[in-house]
């Protein structure tokens, strides 16, 4: 019988059951510090009775790590199996002197985006609220356990999968991270990218005010259905009024992710078609040089056609970053995510 997580449960859940299993509600903070932090606070807290009841109801092990692969940047890669044997890629990236962990929230994923390796997989299965918060314990033990000084990392939900496709489940594990008895990761250290699933943005506010990604690629409607199939369905125009809603009366700047493809989407009408799209959105458009992968189509431009890029979008005033490439020697960047025999073998050199 396949048992529930542990890490599935948030607050209301654990205060529940606490009470339906004899106990009171004055447990439940040890109890999640004894799950998050040190289970050594139960043996001074827990009857031995009610810590073997909740055992044989519940699985307490975290996700097993299959491999792990460092980059010479300080990245970090790991393959995470579950209880199925199903495996996701869970990203640690150093960024000034902070970290980020890239978490996926489905197994593959299903909308086949043509810059993206894992859409080369399709979707195998959504993953569960434990099975996301479970990657995040994973890369906080890892810190943990090689000492850094930095235990926390910030969060954006770009790994494996299209999170708004999994929202019930992408919800529940936001409300346990982000939970203040729990592991307290405020919504701001939280960034969620998205390709533009529609059904999904519609109820973003069910969200807590976390950041908000848009993987763009190009201003315009009939190119980007070429990098993005889903886009036929739901085309940009319908996005970008979805957006427009999301950020109606408040401060909230959306992040525009762009892909930078040799010879695709660099012109001087790219540039046009931008600056009439984002010029009076509040927007940060973020330029992503694309990283290959072994049978893709694109290429990565060279650096001095990226700089020439961004500079002629300032001179449209537009607020433009660029986001430097990690972990491209173990395929950890954007894009390069993928379970198969060929990164398994490659992670075993
Ligand atoms: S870019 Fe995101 S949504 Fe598109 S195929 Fe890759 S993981 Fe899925």
């Amino acid at each position: 019988m396949k048992l529930i997580s542990a890490y599935s449960l948030n607050q209301e859940d654990w205060l529940h059951l606490l009470m339906t299993s004899g106990s009171t509600k004055h447990l439940l903070p040890f109890w999640l510090d004894g799950l998050y932090k040190d289970r050594t606070i139960w043996e001074r807290h827990v009857s031995p009775k009610l810590l073997e009841d909740l055992q044989q109801k519940m699985n307490f092990s975290l996700p097993r790590i299959s491999s792990v692969q460092e980059s010479q940047d300080g990245t970090v890669k790991f393959l995470i199996q579950f209880e199925d044997s199903l495996e996701v890629e869970t990203v640690l990236i150093p960024f000034h002197k902070r970290f980020t962990v890239c978490l996926s929230s489905q197994v593959g994923c299903g909308m086949n985006c043509s810059f993206c390796y894992t859409g080369t997989q399709g979707l195998k299965r959504n993953l569960t609220s434990g099975e996301i918060v479970g990657q995040y314990l994973v890369a906080r033990n890892w810190l943990k356990n090689k000492n850094s000084k930095v235990l926390n990392p910030s969060i954006v939900f770009m790994g494996q999968g299209e999170p708004l496709h999994n929202l019930t489940e992408l919800k529940k594990a936001i409300s346990i991270l982000s939970d203040p008895q729990i592991l307290g990761i405020g919504p701001k250290q939280m960034t969620l990218s998205t390709v533009g699933y529609l059904p999904g943005l519609k109820t973003f506010e069910t969200l807590p005010n976390l950041n908000l990604a848009l993987s763009l690629h190009s201003p315009f409607d009939e190119e980007r259905k070429v990098l993005i199939p889903i886009n036929e369905r739901w085309p940009l125009p319908d996005v970008m009024k979805e957006l427009d809603r999301i950020t109606e009366g408040s401060k909230r700047i959306i992040t525009y992710e762009y892909l930078l493809i040799k010879d695709f989407n660099m012109s001087d009408e790219h540039v046009e078609g931008l600056y009439k799209l984002l010029g009076n959105r509040p927007a940060i458009l973020n330029l992503i040089p694309f990283n290959p992968f072994p049978g893709s189509n694109w290429e990565r431009p060279e650096m001095s056609l990226i700089d020439a890029f961004k500079e002629k979008l300032v001179t449209k005033k537009l607020r433009v970053m660029i986001r430097t490439t990690k972990g491209s020697d173990i395929l950890a960047a954007c894009g390069q995510l993928k379970v198969n025999n060929l990164a398994r073998n490659h992670e075993k050199h």
